[in-house]
Formats: C-alpha cells, structure tokens, sequence
C-alpha cells in the first residue's frame, strides 16, 4: 500500500510549493492514473514514491517503509520492490534487447540459469520474443519502451511505476502499452501511471487523481476495482 499522509514538498532552491497536504492513500493491486497540467506536480508525486525526494513534511509510506524513518542504505533495496518506467525508455544502447532484461536482473545477483528461462518468457509477455538479438537503435519507439517495460517487470515487482509511458510513442502503441500494464496490473502488481493522454484516461476507466497546483483536486476510483464494486 501506497499512503501519503499530508504531504508538502517545498523546494529548497526556489521555494517552489511542488505539493501541498496531500493525503491518499492506493491500495495493494490498483491501477491509478494521476493526470494534471505540466508543473502540477506529478512527477514530484512519483519521486516521493520512489523515495528519490523527501517530503518536507507529514510522511510517505509504501510497502511499510516510511520516508521518516528510512536510511539511506535502504534505498537500493527499497526500490527493488518496483518496476519504474520513464518516458524517455532509458534502455542501454549498447545492450542487445535480451541483455538490457537480463541486466536487470544480473545486478541482483540473480542466477545465470534462472535468468535464461525468465527473460524469454518476459519478453514473450511484451511481445518482443522476435527481437531479443535486436539492438536498441534497430526498433520503434514502442518496441523501445516495451523493453524498458519488460525490463521493469523482470524482477516481479510488487509495484509498477511509469512516468508518462506514452509520451514518446504513437497513440496505436500507447493504446498497448496501457493494455500490457493492464494485463500485468490484473496478475496483482498496483501500477501508478501519469500521463497526459485524456483518450487513454476515458478508454481504460480506472482510478484518477488529478493533480492541480500541488493539491490533489479530484479523486475518481475505479468502477472495476474489487474494493470498490
Ligand atoms: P509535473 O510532473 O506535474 O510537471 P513537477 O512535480 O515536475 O510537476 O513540478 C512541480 C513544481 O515543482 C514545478 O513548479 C517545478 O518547477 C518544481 N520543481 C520540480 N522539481 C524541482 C527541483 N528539483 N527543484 C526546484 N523546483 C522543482
Ligand atoms: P512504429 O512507427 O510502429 O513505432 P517503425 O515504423 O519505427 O514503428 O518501425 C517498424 C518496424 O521496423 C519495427 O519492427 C522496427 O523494429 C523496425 N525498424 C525501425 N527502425 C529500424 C532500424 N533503424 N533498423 C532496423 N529495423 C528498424
């Protein structure tokens, strides 16, 4: 579970009111979309998740860890818990499609063996099987992100977070990249989307919090979410 408990981030160098007393709370297997004009602060949002920024005060806890309470050292670990997916790919270019998954788990320490019978089957699961020898600079836009996708779920997360997924691709793949985290949200991992796409919003009809001027000023839930049925 995702928890903000009135939550204010000021930053330091500008006096920038990024959030302001924000309290949510996403439980364990939502899909939440968090949508709002640019400088609203939502990547902020992201950053307190993944425990890259601070809030300058009230406290954020995800998974039991709380940002008050959290030592540096366990960040490293903390955000191996998650899958994070940027707008910009962040693929390595020099990596074939099948290392740049495999790299994600070779940092862990995970075991050659294991690591042959996982990234076939990931890469299945996006769609990619065919390109696994493929050099990053050989694929489309949407080929690139479903790797930085499959690189994010390699590791089976308990958390998928994606900062505008879509930005950089054509509106056929966005349609599919939401579907994939779609699939990957209904085998139980809780993603955490922005985006700015208002079709994709209306199309997948699940929960959105709107973020305007740092308040959260909206918060539809998810008709099909079991909690909420
Ligand atoms: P969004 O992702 O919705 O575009 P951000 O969270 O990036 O919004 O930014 C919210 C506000 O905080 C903006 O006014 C932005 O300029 C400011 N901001 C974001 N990051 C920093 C930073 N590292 N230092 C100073 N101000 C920042
Ligand atoms: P889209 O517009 O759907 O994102 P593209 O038209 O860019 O896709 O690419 C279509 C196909 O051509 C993809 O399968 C991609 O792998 C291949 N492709 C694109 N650019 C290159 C390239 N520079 N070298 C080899 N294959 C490429």
């Amino acid at each position: 579970m995702i928890e903000f408990r009135d939550v204010t981030k000021v930053y330091g160098s500008n006096d920038t009111h990024a959030l302001e007393n924000v309290n949510i709370k996403i439980e364990d297997g939502e899909f939440v979309f968090i949508v709002g004009s640019s400088g609203a602060g939502k990547s902020t949002f992201l950053k307190l998740i993944m425990h890259e920024e601070k809030p300058t005060s009230g406290e954020v806890i995800v998974n039991g860890y709380a940002s008050t309470k959290m030592k540096k050292r366990q960040v490293p670990y903390y955000r191996r818990t998650m899958g994070i997916v940027f707008q910009d790919f962040r693929i390595i270019p020099k990596m074939s499609v099948y290392d740049n998954v495999a790299f994600a788990m070779r940092v862990i320490g995970t075991k050659e063996k294991e690591i042959r019978k996982r990234v076939p089957y990931i890469l299945q699961l996006v769609g990619l099987s065919q390109k696994a020898r493929s050099m990053p600079n050989e694929l489309s836009g949407g080929e690139q992100q479903r790797v930085s996708l499959a690189r994010a779920l390699v590791n089976n997360p308990d958390l998928i977070i994606a900062d505008e997924p879509t930005g950089n691709v054509d509106p056929e793949m966005s349609h599919e990249i939401v579907e994939l985290l779609t699939k990957i949200n209904n085998s139980g991992t809780t993603v955490v989307m922005v985006t700015h796409e208002h079709d994709l919003v209306r199309t997948f009809q699940r929960r959105v919090i709107v973020i305007q001027k740092g308040k959260v000023v909206s918060d539809t839930p998810d008709p099909t979410f079991a909690k909420f049925k």
